[in-house]
């Protein structure tokens, strides 16, 4: 088998090219980190398909060229690739760490190309950016590995661990090959290896970069679809979802659970008077009251204009009337300042504890919302319980 490395690295500099004007491209549809670090990822690749021009026009060009600014590009391409990834990953981008090591072992290249040509300390002093590359995301992707990683995780680090034996496997032949070779083009076993799978490096990085990249996408929107977008809580959604886990549990035998159902006693009032911002400033406060008497297990969220519900897994009906009585409290004696003056709220409260006998979820809540309307019956600013059998039991 013939194969000429220099046609190889021309092949790698047209996917290198072609990959990022797609990547760039498909930067324009995307908003967030996740489209900063898809730019980063597309400019170097473009930086990658100029360092792989020129390796694959030596003899043409230079050493400058084709070894020293060929270099200098894959270089930098790779450490914008660190950084656009831990970017995805949600790490710090640690760059001045990658720009000292790789300026460094750039400036040594340049000294083992021009000065005192050394293909082997060349090879050396690269393996030390690739090393540190490799090190900076290897951390990152584990953990995520760990924590149950996805697909495109896996796709990445296969590609990396694939870059970093390469490496290793040329420094061997280099140090105790019989027929070491003068220089990357030289068509040695381990040279052809290396060439055909570091060329075909862009495709599978790019490929990894963009299922990771969705699915960070794909998380985020997740995460923004469960989120009320003014108090901050869980929206109905979330909370259904939660309530879907505390519920199985019970059913399975756990202890009950306890609903609480909250709703802002005379709310248009205060809409009526200082204007729907002003009414959004008291819900926010109003969702700060709760809040701070919420232990960890418990969750709140929000299920209507002003109307809010609590879920605390895990307990008796006398400890959540108890927790209700303590919002309660909290709310009326929360200092609300709207237009230079205190404005008091209450709230009215129905609780609920989770029966053997309720086929689902919405069950639990109907109670607490007819233990609620029965509080605002009696005239607000209380507690109310449904009893913890139905009656005629
Ligand atoms: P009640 O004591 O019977 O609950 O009286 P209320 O005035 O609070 O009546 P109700 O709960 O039926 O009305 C809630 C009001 O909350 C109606 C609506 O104008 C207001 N509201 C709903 N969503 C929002 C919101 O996101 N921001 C603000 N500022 N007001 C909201
Ligand atoms: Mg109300
Ligand atoms: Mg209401």
């Amino acid at each position: 088998m013939s194969i000429d490395l220099a046609s190889v690295a021309i092949l790698g500099a047209l996917q290198a090219s072609f990959l990022a004007v797609l990547l760039l491209v498909a930067t324009r549809s995307y908003a967030g980190v996740a489209q900063a670090s898809l730019r980063i990822r597309g400019w170097a690749s473009l930086l990658e398909a100029a360092g792989w021009w020129l390796l694959g026009m030596r003899g043409m060009l230079g050493d400058w060229w084709a070894i020293g600014l060929a270099n200098g590009l894959v270089i930098v391409s790779y450490a914008m690739t660190v950084r656009a990834m831990r970017m995805l990953l949600g790490a710090p981008s640690r760059q001045r760490i990658i720009v000292v090591v790789s300026l460094t072992c750039w400036l040594v290249i340049l000294w083992y190309a021009m000065v005192q040509p050394d293909y082997l300390a060349r090879v050396l002093w690269a393996s030390i950016v690739v090393a540190l590359d490799v090190a900076l995301l290897i951390r990152p992707l584990a953990r995520c590995l760990r924590a149950k990683g996805s697909i495109a995780e896996r796709i990445m680090l296969g590609v990396l661990l694939m870059s970093a034996s390469l490496l290793a496997w040329r420094i061997v032949d280099l140090l105790f090959g019989r027929a070491p070779p003068g220089n990357i083009l030289d068509r040695t076993f381990v040279n052809t290896v290396y060439m055909m799978l570091t060329s075909m490096q862009p495709t599978f990085t790019s490929i990894g970069f963009l299922l990771m990249y969705n699915e960070a996408m794909q998380a985020d929107l997740k995460r923004v679809a469960r989120i009320d977008p003014l108090t901050g809580v869980a929206n109905r959604l979330a909370l259904a979802e939660l309530a879907r886990g505390v519920f199985d549990r019970a059913a399975r035998g756990d202890e009950p659970f306890a609903v609480l159902m909250l709703d802002a006693d005379h709310f248009k009032r205060i809409n009526d008077r200082f204007g729907h911002d002003g009414g959004d400033k008291v819900l926010l406060t109003l969702v700060d009251s709760i809040r701070a008497c919420l232990g960890r297990k418990e969750v709140i969220g929000r299920v209507g204009g002003e109307e809010f519900v609590v879920l605390s897994p895990q307990t008796t009906l006398k400890a959540a009337q108890e927790l209700a009585e303590r919002i309660r409290v909290a709310v009326e004696h929360a200092q609300l300042w709207i237009e230079g003056e205190v404005q008091s709220l209450t709230v009215s409260i129905g609780v609920t504890l989770s029966r053997a006998q309720d086929s689902d979820f919405e069950t639990v809540l109907r109670r607490a919302d007819q233990a609620l309307y029965a509080a605002k019956r009696a005239g607000r600013n209380r507690v109310m319980s449904s009893p913890t059998e139905p009656p005629g039991q």
